[in-house]
């Protein structure tokens, strides 16, 4: 059965609707202001929401954005109902995301000939989700989710329950492939999802791995798919300063720091230590680029069918010396023109002057280094973990007033734990 959301603040035109609609087989759910219909939405997700255009308070307009805001309502379809009939009304409310547009009286043979129009592909099979292949992923959408947005060490509590307090992980699903960036603690809430989200399916995924600071590896002895013998994960990573990938990510699972030992888990890992700088993950062809930070760090560059991704959590953005000029000559090259951007921008520029050296971002660098280079989405990243939510607020704040006086499109967000985007529609959810 088909849900109708109605949203109107007049009863007279709502109520009589809704009967005629529960006549015609419709599960019907109704609200009578915008607000508590825009609830009503996430929380049912129906196939279509009826919404008034003048109502107090949150207004059809509004309510055809937010909708369009959401990522899991990506398949409703919204229908404005007015009592006016202005052609500006109706483009209004085209552009804010309406896909049809009725005139009241409500005449449900109207409705239902609208409603044939724009459900044509789910009178068939009206319950059953998008399909999924076996790795997860919708096959014609990109999707970028964060699980683990800190630098350093995990910062859990209430002053960093906003953004987030795990260290870096990052899930891409693209072209049909589960692709993870980073192994912090973020990575052991991914996996504790997959398995909930895939209980009978063998698990295919590959991670990618920037460098062996603890605060990139930690969570792995706690990545639940790694104790299935029947999945199947993929480790790429380059040799670092002291040891190879594997002895490193094998010495933190030693006795006496962990119980279980790397070679021990059950779930068919594959390390692979990369030699060149660019390789091919199952299709997706991934490029990498040493940055500015003490050891062996690569930032990755994936090509997705809905444009490309630069992850690069660790990163010192300096501009002084020639030396350094030349170093920032081959990363400015590296993410000029990306899609996503997802960069280290742990100091504001006056913690920065007392941490030079230290191998991370200044958000103001970040920033100018972004517009210069036409990135179209910056997500700052790798938290300091001493920042709390009021901190990473007023930093976010001032990185876009950068942006906007320097007349620049970029559009700029800070990572934050749960944050989902869509590369195809830019649209951004929460989990
Ligand atoms: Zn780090
Ligand atoms: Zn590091």
């Amino acid at each position: 059965m088909r849900t109708i959301l109605l949203i109107d603040d007049d009863e007279a035109c709502r109520i009589p609707a809704a009967e005629l609609l529960r006549r015609d087989h419709w599960n019907v759910i109704e609200a009578e202001d915008g607000g508590s219909g825009l609830d009503l939405a996430v929380k049912s997700r129906p196939d279509v929401i009826l919404c008034d255009l003048l109502m107090p308070r949150v207004n059809g307009y509004q309510v055809c954005r937010a909708v369009r805001e959401h990522l899991e309502l990506r398949h409703t379809k919204i229908i404005v109902v007015t009592g006016r009939d202005y052609a500006s009304d109706r483009k209004s409310a085209e552009e804010a995301g309406a896909d049809g547009y009725i005139v009241k009286p409500l005449e449900i043979p109207k409705l239902k000939e609208l409603l044939d129009r724009l459900l044509p592909a789910q009178t068939s099979e009206p319950d059953v989700p998008k399909p999924v292949t076996s790795n997860g992923a919708e096959p014609d959408a990109t999707i970028l989710r964060f699980w683990g947005v800190r630098g350093s060490i995990p910062s859990p509590g209430q002053p960093t329950v906003f953004f987030g307090g795990n260290t870096s992980c990052v899930e891409l699903r693209t072209n049909g492939q589960i692709v993870i960036l980073d192994a912090g603690s973020g990575i052991r809430p991914l996996g504790l999802s997959l398995v909930e989200e895939f209980p009978n399916d063998p698990l295919d995924l590959t991670l990618l791995i920037t460098h062996t600071h603890w605060d990139h590896i930690q969570g792995f002895p706690f990545f639940s798919p790694a104790y299935d013998s029947r999945n199947r994960i993929r480790i790429y990573g380059y040799e670092g300063a002291m040891a190879g990938l594997r002895s490193t990510l094998a010495g933190q699972m030693e006795s006496p720091y962990f119980p279980v030992a790397l070679s021990e888990m059950p779930g068919n890992l594959h390390i692979v230590e990369l030699r060149e700088m660019s390789f091919n993950v199952n299709g997706i062809k991934v490029d990498s680029c040493f940055t500015n930070h003490p050891g062996v760090c690569v930032a990755f560059k994936l090509h997705t069918p809905d444009g490309t991704v630069v992850y690069m959590p660790d990163n010192e953005t300096k501009r002084s010396s020639s030396r350094q000029e030349s170093a920032d000559k081959i990363l400015t090259d590296f993410v000029r023109g990306a899609d996503v951007l997802i960069m280290d921008s742990q100091y504001t520029s006056d913690e920065y002057q007392t941490h030079i050296g230290w191998g991370h971002g200044c958000i103001d660098e970040v920033v100018r280094m972004a517009i210069a280079t036409n990135v179209k989405r910056l997500y700052t990243f790798h938290h300091d973990p001493a920042h709390d939510d009021r901190c990473v607020s007023g930093m976010l704040m001032h990185a876009r007033q950068m942006a906007e006086a320097a007349g620049s499109s970029l559009i700029i967000e800070a990572a934050r734990e749960g944050m989902e985007v869509s590369l195809k529609s830019g649209a951004v959810a929460t989990r």
